[in-house]
């Protein structure tokens, strides 16, 4: 770039990150760098009117809808931290020659962490033994292995179960070659995946209803679509085994959250552990509170430090990828 040339102008809003040193290291040089909080509309556009580039962060309140997108007459990409684009409306973007790009690989590793972290506490009981020894004192709890069983039910050995992943992407994958070491059956069930992806991890793929029927846990690992969106429904249960467990780490609505609650009350679910919920944050007067035999974290599987560095670098990569006239790598949409 001539030294007399005017560099464009990338405006990060709403950023989720503490700082922006990384961000100035590898982008001040290319462009002019403006960072903002804005908490409406009309905060964005006299920010961001002027911007070529914007990297967004928590937008939920402020979509990029078709009028906001069109009264910021720059901008050609917009590059958010995160996955989700669904506070952007992809279709107005393309026809405005907008590139939409994300950062989909940040947190797999940590999100398929906290997936077997789930899935071990569920099948020891780890956070329901913790409470009641506190509670009630080592020797009530410990004094008849019987009574243990009769409250928490048996336990059996994760060698000895088959665990069904449902939905086979980046984070599935990355659950079954966790979980192999432990001995356990692995069958997966992903139409949209080919065979050999299955084979190299020796992951046995099958449809859903054998899944559900040959399944003593189920670990969901779909994105959330018109097509998954309550895969998991009051018709669905009853193919599946009496006492099964149910992990999610992917998106609370695959599951018809009513009709688990249910089936966590008649025993046909043993226990579940979510990070995820049909409605987030989760309503307080959600009965999942209250269950003993489920665990609940803050759709938090996605977070480490770690994870964090590798949204702002992919995040970054998006736009320094445009700024040298290459498609960005993440881009999801095309220019129209
Ligand atoms: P991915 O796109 O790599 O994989 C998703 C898989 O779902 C794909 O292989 C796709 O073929 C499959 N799929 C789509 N429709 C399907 C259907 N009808 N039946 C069966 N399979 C179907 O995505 P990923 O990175 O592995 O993410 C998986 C899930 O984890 C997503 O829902 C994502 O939103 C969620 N996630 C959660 C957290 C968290 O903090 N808990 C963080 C990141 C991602």
């Amino acid at each position: 770039m001539r030294s007399d040339e005017k560099k464009p102008k990338i405006v990060i809003v709403n950023s989720p990150h503490a700082n922006w040193d990384y961000e100035r290291r590898e982008l001040e040089e290319l462009a002019e760098l403006k960072v903002v909080r804005c908490s409406s509309h009309d905060e964005l556009l006299s920010e961001a009117r002027d911007a070529e580039i914007l990297m967004v962060g928590d937008i939920a309140h402020i979509p990029l809808t078709k009028d906001i997108l069109g009264k910021l007459p720059k901008l050609r990409l917009i590059s958010v931290y995160g996955r989700g684009v669904d506070t952007i409306d992809l279709k107005a973007a393309t026809e405005f020659g907008i590139i939409v790009a994300n950062t989909p690989e940040y947190g797999v590793e940590d999100v398929a962490d906290h997936t077997i972290a789930l899935l071990l506490s569920l099948l020891r009981r780890i956070p329901m033994l913790d409470r009641e020894l506190r509670r009630v004192g080592w020797h009530e709890l410990r004094s008849d292995i019987n009574a243990v069983r009769e409250q928490f039910g048996a336990f059996r050995r994760i060698s000895s179960m088959t665990v069904g992943l449902i939905g086979f992407g980046r984070i599935g994958r990355a659950v079954a070659r966790r979980l192999r070491p432990f001995g356990c059956k692995i069958i997966a069930y992903d139409p949209y995946v080919p065979e050999e992806k299955f084979k190299e991890i020796s992951v046995e793929k099958v449809g859903l209803q054998e899944l559900l029927s040959q399944s003593d846990v189920i670990s969901i690992h779909v994105i959330l679509t018109r097509e998954t969106y309550h895969l998991l429904d009051e018709k669905a249960f009853k193919f599946m085994k009496d006492g099964v467990f149910i992990v999610n780490t992917s998106r609370g609505a695959v599951i018809d959250e009513k009709a688990l609650i249910k089936a966590l009350r008649n025993g046909k679910v043993q226990g579940a552990a979510l990070d995820v919920f049909e409605k987030e944050p989760l309503p307080a007067d959600s009965p999942l509170l209250k269950m003993q035999n489920v665990i609940l974290t803050p759709h938090i599987g996605w977070y480490s430090e770690e994870a964090m560095e590798e949204q702002k670098r992919e995040a970054v990569l998006n736009v320094k990828a445009f700024l040298a006239g290459k498609e960005p790598p993440y881009a999801v949409n095309v220019r129209g």
